[in-house]
């Protein structure tokens, strides 16, 4: 083996960064545990060949807009990016619905006297997504190229959004920010709820063709084209195993590189990484139903993502309670039913239901019967379609993917401390204090979601220190 570059895990960071140093003109080898690439963006079909589940992530606004996807250009790999009629839904009780449409507008017109206080919030990011984007998904070690976008972004973040007046905007902004999966209010999710909040009107959130592992393939694709190789079935135990390469890259979380790196590492830097601390879990549920979710409000069934969560009240709590170490009585569900934008994805009579909810780290709960109690109220008859389904408890997700530590779908709990020093305190996040060993996943900035960031930065920093080329390959923004 003669690669000048390994990267150890297949996940949307690890091939991100494989792509671009392939493209450099570097010989790079990916290593991968899993018999599929792809981390947590693989589809499979659970229980019928003809209908493809996304096991993790379903909703692509971050891969919509971010740079590195950008750059990459998915249409132009064959990827398409499917937009649903709403961006996302949110049912507060029985009888009202919080609805982000993709257009500013509409969204505002359904949400009545908070509709101006919606736009004021929302109108000047959509403005300048691309600077907002580039703020909330860099390094955190340059200063932001829109400096207007960042000053309209960090007033938002401190002031929350407060002043609305009914509960759709409020219940809107706290689905959004429960994406963290930690104590709520909080500054950084905050800035999660308006990376995702405003992207509901930008860019959209759109559900690929055929799964996310279309998106995963697309960069394995141009990867292999530009002389990489992928090796499935192949767990990295020793670090020494990869002492063939010039430099190293892991798409791995502190937990994993501790496990194959840790006695290698500067007591120093791997007493951080032990100390780095991990969020709640996601207990996943897929469901195989024979119709449509019957929603009572009709229009929820046109939306890409729900968030089954009611009042911001409601969600605050049941987040709190999850961060706290305890079940949530009724947990924040989110869902997707893609053939609602995607109908290539199942059959009628057999279609797609994608959820998980939120309970405390390392939770062994099937979340079958509590997922299914929490769409039957918004959704009545839904139990009576269906056909079959499938929980992995936060316990077991581990086991599915070792980055996802307790059933952490973030790569490590999301605090303030640990936003600005992820995964330990280093002017740059991505260097390891061995020579040659890089970080390059979702437990570095960005930090979680289908972006390639982690991976673009982490690249980045390879080609300038270990080989000395600066920037980025043809097509991507330095
Ligand atoms: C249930 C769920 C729902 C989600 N929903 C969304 C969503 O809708 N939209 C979104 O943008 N994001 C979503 N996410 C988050 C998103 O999937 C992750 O943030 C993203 O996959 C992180 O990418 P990564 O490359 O950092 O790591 P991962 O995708 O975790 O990939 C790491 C890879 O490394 C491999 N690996 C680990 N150890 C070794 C080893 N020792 N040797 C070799 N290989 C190894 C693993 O098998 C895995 O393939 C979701 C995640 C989950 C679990």
């Amino acid at each position: 083996m003669s690669a000048e570059v390994a990267v150890v895990g297949s996940g949307p960071n690890g091939l991100a960064a494989a792509v671009l140093l392939a493209r450099a003109g570097l010989g790079v080898e990916v290593y991968e545990s899993a018999a599929e690439i792809g981390g947590g963006a693989r589809t499979v079909p659970l229980f019928d060949a003809d209908v493809r589940h996304d096991v993790c992530a379903a909703v692509h606004p971050m891969a919509a807009a971010s740079p590195f996807f950008r750059g990459f250009d998915l249409a132009a790999h064959g990827v398409e990016l499917l937009h649903p009629e709403i961006s996302y839904a949110h049912p507060i009780d029985e009888h009202r619905t919080a609805l982000a449409y993709p257009g500013l507008d509409r969204t505002c017109a359904g949400l009545g006297a908070d509709g101006d206080r919606w736009r004021r919030l929302m109108g000047p990011l959509v403005a300048r997504s691309p600077g907002v984007v580039e703020a909330l998904l860099g390094d955190l070690r340059h200063l932001p190229r829109d400096p207007r976008a960042a000053a309209l972004l960090l007033a938002r973040i401190l002031t929350q959004g407060l002043g609305f007046r009914g509960p759709e905007a409020p219940a809107l902004l706290a689905g959004v920010a429960a994406h963290t999966m930690s104590p709520l209010p909080a500054l950084p999710a905050a800035g999660a709820a308006l990376l995702l909040g405003h992207l509901a009107h930008a860019t959209g959130w759109p559900i690929p063709r055929g799964g996310s592992q279309s998106i995963v393939d697309a960069l394995a694709a141009d990867l292999v084209a530009h002389g990489g190789r992928i090796h499935r079935d192949s767990r990295v135990t020793d670090l020494r195993q990869l002492a063939h390469a010039r430099a190293v890259l892991l798409d791995l979380v502190p937990r994993g590189v501790l496990g194959i790196a840790g006695e290698l590492l500067p007591a120093g830097y791997r007493r951080a990484l032990e100390r780095y601390r991990y969020g709640p879990g996601a207990a996943k549920v897929d469901f195989l139903v024979s119709e449509p979710i019957p929603w009572r409000d009709k229009r929820i069934g046109t939306a890409g993502t729900v968030h089954i969560g009611g009042t911001r009240a409601a969600v605050h709590a049941a987040e709190n309670t999850v961060a706290a170490g305890r079940r949530a009585d009724e947990p924040f569900v989110l869902l997707s039913e893609p053939m609602t934008a995607d109908p290539s994805r199942g059959l009628p009579g057999k279609r797609p239901v994608w959820t998980y909810a939120h309970v405390p780290h390392g939770d062994p709960l099937d979340a079958t019967d509590a997922v299914r109690r929490r769409i039957e109220r918004f959704a009545p008859g839904f139990s009576d379609t269906i056909l079959a389904s499938a929980a992995r408890p936060a316990s077991e997700l581990e086991a599915y993917n070792a980055n996802y530590v307790g059933g952490d779908i973030a790569g490590g709990a999301v605090s303030l401390r640990q936003l600005l020093a992820r995964p330990a305190p280093r002017w740059n996040p991505y260097r390891t204090p061995l020579s040659g060993v890089y970080l390059c996943s979702a437990a570095t900035p960005p930090g979680s979601g289908v972006h390639g960031m982690a991976g673009m930065h982490a690249a980045k920093a390879v080609l300038r220190r270990e080989f000395g080329i600066q920037g980025l390959p043809a097509g991507w923004d330095t």
